[in-house]
């Protein structure tokens, strides 16, 4: 037998970690790694949080799963606490971003069939987005690598060029559920929708009754420094996908709808075994606890720009190796002229700075949220060292 016992979907690299400090990872021989990777913008308090850590060792003693059969005073709570601080009436638990996506999917489905327009089924998406592994969800990307193999995939998505809402308005016919997009694209390259096609889109959904469907995933739960990366355009979805973040490792993902969009979603017609259960639950209340204290999304708005003004700073010195900055708060990315992975690797084996490689040659650096100026200085010093010594090796 070759195969090897963990399925080979992976390319895995020579990292293997056994324990995680705050910002750092350390690796089964020893070596510490600074982690601007956050396991993809998912440990959002670090690794090993003392909040986190107590709160779910706590819930683990006391209650960890009891399934949806029965009321659940700590989803009610947490799911409370999220409609406080949203556009949302009302929260679907999940344990991942893509089921999460799906449940977005399948509300917005219901909305017209309940409103006696099933035909309205098809969602418009958006180039190089990326919304999960699913069946339907790589169904609603434009990725052959994602798809090729899988087909036939889930009927009722149309992909269109990201930002062109001339694109767009041509599109939407009598067939049209809504749009549904990441309003920071993460895995397509740290691509941020313009401020025009977002509010276009809302529109759109406003005068022909279709819902806007945010996939916040990546870019949402305080990673570009406010609570929602739609805060940043002043515009607000019907139905949005929450994952990563929230659960700060624990797996976890939400569905966040306003009341008038989930009105098809009644009794019987969406469901998950462990969703929202009792210790998923408190590991949401710890990091929303956390995130909700005096100062944590001011420092991760002030460590984004700390970083930002470091990597602009440093391209100059190696413009034939970097090329741009982009992105928002904690979610940078920094385009280079090489092949990304490769980069991503020197980083990594020379450096000890975990990254995350994206689309458009875009290097993804998504540290914790909890970082202060020592991480900053400190990924600075490794990224221009890497720089240095790559230009040597080419
Ligand atoms: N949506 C976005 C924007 C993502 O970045 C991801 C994961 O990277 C997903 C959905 C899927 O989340 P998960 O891997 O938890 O299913």
């Amino acid at each position: 037998m070759t195969i090897t016992p963990l399925m080979p979907v992976y390319p895995r690299c020579g990292v293997r970690p056994v324990r995680g400090e705050g910002a750092y990872l350390i690796s089964e021989d020893g070596s510490r790694y600074l982690d601007f990777a956050s396991g993809i913008a998912v440990n959002a308090l670090g690794h090993g949080h003392p909040a986190l850590v107590k709160a779910i060792a706590e819930q683990a003693a006391m209650l960890m799963h009891v399934s949806n059969l029965y009321g659940s005073p700590q989803g009610e709570h947490f799911a409370q606490r999220l409609i406080d601080i949203s556009f949302a009436d009302t929260v679907f638990f999940t344990n991942s971003g893509a089921e999460a996506v799906e449940c977005a999917i399948k509300t917005a489905r219901r909305y017209h069939y309940v409103n006696g327009a099933p035909e309205r089924h098809k969602i418009i998406t958006f180039a190089n987005a990326f919304h999960g592994r699913t069946l339907g969800t790589i169904s609603a990307t434009n990725q052959p690598k994602m798809r090729d193999g899988f087909e036939p995939l889930l009927p009722g998505f149309e992909v269109l060029a990201f930002n062109d809402l001339a694109a767009v308005e041509k599109a939407v016919d009598e067939k049209t559920a809504g749009f549904m997009l990441e309003p920071i694209q993460g895995e397509g390259g740290i691509l941020p929708a313009t401020p025009e096609f977002l509010a276009g889109l809302r529109k759109l959904c406003d005068d022909h009754g279709l819902l806007l469907i945010f996939d916040e995933v990546q870019c949402g739960y305080g990673r570009t420094g406010r609570m929602w990366a739609y805060e940043h355009y002043g515009v607000t979805p019907d139905i949005m996908a929450v994952a990563k973040g929230i659960g700060g490792g624990f797996p976890l993902g939400a569905c966040l709808v306003t009341e008038e969009a989930a009105k098809g979603m009644t009794f019987g017609t969406h469901g998950s075994t462990y969703g929202g259960n009792p210790l998923a639950m408190a590991a949401g209340e710890a990091v929303l606890s956390v995130m909700q204290e005096a100062g944590f999304l001011e420092n991760v708005r002030a460590m984004g720009e700390r970083l930002r003004a470091g990597l602009e700073q440093m391209i100059p010195n190696h413009d034939h190796l970097f090329e741009s900055v982009r992105g928002t708060g904690l979610m940078l990315g920094l385009k280079v002229k090489a092949e990304t992975r490769d980069f991503v690797a020197h980083l990594r084996d020379k450096h000890k700075l975990l990254t995350v490689a994206a689309a458009d040659n875009v290097v993804r650096i998504l540290p914790p949220l909890i970082i202060d100026e020592s991480h900053v200085a400190e990924c600075l010093e490794k990224l221009s060292a890497a720089a240095r010594s790559y230009e040597a090796k080419a």
